[in-house]
């Protein structure tokens, strides 16, 4: 490495950090740590310190902008990455996720269920989504209301490029620990009456950096951890 090369140590510090930290909280809610895998959010971060996350052995990222995706994947097409969607998604954005995206885990109405479902038979591929719920009370956040959850798998039946895994939400911002764990608990829940209608729901993406030991301690199998893995954000986003 020359003198000038930004180094990017820290990288493998967090990430050793991040996995202890996540198996703690599974040995605590009496789980298996091969239970919940660790999606690391480059959101905001560049294609280069990415490309050390790959060094790592990192290959699967999450980005809440398709832009994002779009600016980075060129550089980085040599590292065979799996780029996840995470944040809200336009139904303009669909022909991008179509061709360079392998999984949207913000799918939370018809209208982009039927976007994706049109580019990706152009494309001739298949992807993986889940349903985001919406589980907290602010008005800012995303997702399909729970009550409609049932009828839109229904729906999704009918869409065979969307191959439907799990569920996934974003907590309230409340500092209450109680409130946040009630959205990771409705998640489950609604999982669970999903199962009983017939739909197979193995995925549930839950938690973040700040309350992840809350999310597997109500059955998280995903964990999408941004700044306890790259830092602190220094540009804003409006996830
Ligand atoms: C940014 C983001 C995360 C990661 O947040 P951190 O607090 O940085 O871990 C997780 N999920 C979504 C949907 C995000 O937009």
């Amino acid at each position: 490495m020359s003198a000038n090369a930004p180094d990017h140590s820290y990288l493998a510090i967090n990430w050793s950090d991040i996995r202890q930290r996540v198996d703690g909280a599974c040995r605590a809610a009496g789980r298996e740590p091969s239970e919940v895998s660790i999606l690391p959010v480059s959101k905001t971060f560049g294609a280069e310190v990415i490309r050390a996350a790959v060094a790592l052995g990192l290959h699967r990222f999450g980005e809440n902008k398709v832009q994002e995706i779009r600016d980075k994947s060129g550089p980085l097409a040599d590292c065979g990455i799996d780029w996840v969607v995470i944040g809200h998604l336009q139904t303009n954005k669909a022909k991008d996720v179509a061709r360079l995206v392998s999984e949207v885990q913000s799918l939370d109405r018809l209208e982009l269920a039927e976007a994706l479902h049109r580019r990706l038979q152009v494309e001739g591929r298949a992807i993986d989504v889940l349903v985001q719920v919406k589980t907290a009370s602010e008005e800012s956040k995303y997702g399909l209301p729970p009550d409609q959850l049932l009828g839109f798998l229904d729906h999704l039946r009918g869409f065979d490029t969307l191959r439907v895994r799990g569920l996934m939400t974003l907590a309230t911002q409340s500092t209450d620990p109680e409130e946040v764990r009630g959205c990771f608990r409705l998640l489950r829940e609604w999982r669970d009456r999903a199962a009983a209608q017939g739909h197979v729901l193995p995925r549930l993406s839950m938690g973040m950096s700040g309350d992840f030991p809350l999310a597997i301690a109500e059955g998280a199998t995903e964990v999408r951890i941004g700044t306890a893995v790259f830092g602190q954000r220094t540009i804003r986003t409006d996830a």
